[in-house]
């Protein structure tokens, strides 16, 4: 079965072609383009308008390098949600023009589970704990009786916002992560920031604002450092008592921020040291990606999901576990 998968829930637009083929997820071409605000942070409507400009090349594009022919194409994936309303209602009309047009199947898939399913595809773990760690979003998902369960999550901004955000007000170009990642590396002293994990949920608008304070008295190198120190053991800390709590011995990365070497090494520390195993997917596949939406639009189309194009409104605040999960 070959899926064409559109992903536009926020700055990423992103078209992909996969092919499932001895029950293993191929992915035929994987195209993308970010929208990047010229100053400030993400303007909903202009991230809406660029993925409706770029949709159509990014389309055509995905074609040419799959070489497939729009014919064998089997089903439309895209992301209903949870996202910005502007992007997401471009991307779902983009979605239901090819299918009405060449009469295909649609499916609008769950965008953080969409997360989960592309890191199980691609590195081989069957049943983890995932850290979803991305802009917008910040959760601890996993699999418990029948359903994607969040075990915890951000009770305000997303972590790669807070890295963001910071990283505006101190002159950092967006998106921030890497450079701050880079700069952190030569930070010697950690500078004390509320550590505020709340039961199994977090919270970053304190950290930042504590860390733009204390960048009037200490060095951007220091703050950087203790940014990601307080911010990652924050993350590792709920997501160790997830893995005890669903006695899962597997954890999975996800999301943008997730290409942080220091977070991939405290997670990696912190599994190892309770004998789990740890996972992360190449860049491509943990940064917001159309092969996610399209593999996921796969599970889903093969377990009996089918979708009206009247039952494809945009869900804005659609939460993971209102997903009924047929294909596990
Ligand atoms: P996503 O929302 O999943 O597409 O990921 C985008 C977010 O990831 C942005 O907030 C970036 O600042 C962040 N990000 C990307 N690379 C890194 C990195 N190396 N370290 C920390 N954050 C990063
Ligand atoms: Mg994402």
């Amino acid at each position: 079965m070959i899926s064409l998968g559109l992903e536009g829930t926020a700055h990423t637009a992103g078209v992909s072609i996969v092919e499932k083929i001895d029950g293993k997820c191929n992915v035929l071409s994987n195209v993308s383009s970010m929208y990047r605000p010229v100053r400030g942070g993400i303007h909903p409507r202009e991230a809406a308008n660029h993925h409706a400009d770029v949709f159509p090349g990014l389309i055509e594009k995905a074609i040419e390098e799959a070489n497939v022919d729009f014919s064998e194409i089997d089903i439309i994936g895209f992301s209903i949600g949870p996202g910005l309303g502007p992007c997401l209602r471009t991307t779902a009309t983009a979605a239901r023009t090819l299918a009405i047009m060449h009469d295909k199947p649609i499916i609008g898939v769950n965008h953080c589970i969409a997360h989960l399913e592309i890191g199980r595809a691609i590195t081989g773990c069957h049943d983890p704990v995932l850290l979803y760690a991305s802009g917008g979003n910040t959760q601890i998902i996993a699999f418990l009786e029948g359903k994607y369960r969040i075990f915890g999550e951000t009770l305000d901004i997303g972590i790669g916002n807070c890295l963001d955000k910071f990283g505006r007000e101190a002159g950092i170009s967006f998106p921030a992560g890497p450079e701050i990642e880079k700069i952190a590396k030569n930070g010697r002293k950690y500078v004390e920031l509320p550590y505020s994990v709340k039961g199994m949920d977090v919270s970053f608008s304190g950290i930042l604002t504590a860390a733009l304070h204390a960048l009037k008295e200490h060095s951007i190198e220091d703050i950087c450092y203790s940014l990601q120190e307080t911010c990652f053991s924050m993350l590792a800390e709920v997501t160790e008592r997830a893995m005890a709590h669903t006695e899962k011995d597997e954890v999975l990365l996800g999301g943008g921020v997730a290409s942080n070497k220091r977070l991939q090494d405290i997670i990696k520390t912190m599994a190892e040291e309770r004998g789990a195993k740890f996972f992360v997917p190449p860049r491509q596949y943990l940064v917001d990606n159309g092969a996610m939406i399209a593999w996921t639009a796969i599970l889903m189309y093969e377990s009996g999901y089918r979708m009206g194009i009247e039952e494809t409104a945009i869900k804005q605040n659609f939460r993971t576990d209102e997903v009924e999960i047929t294909w596990r």
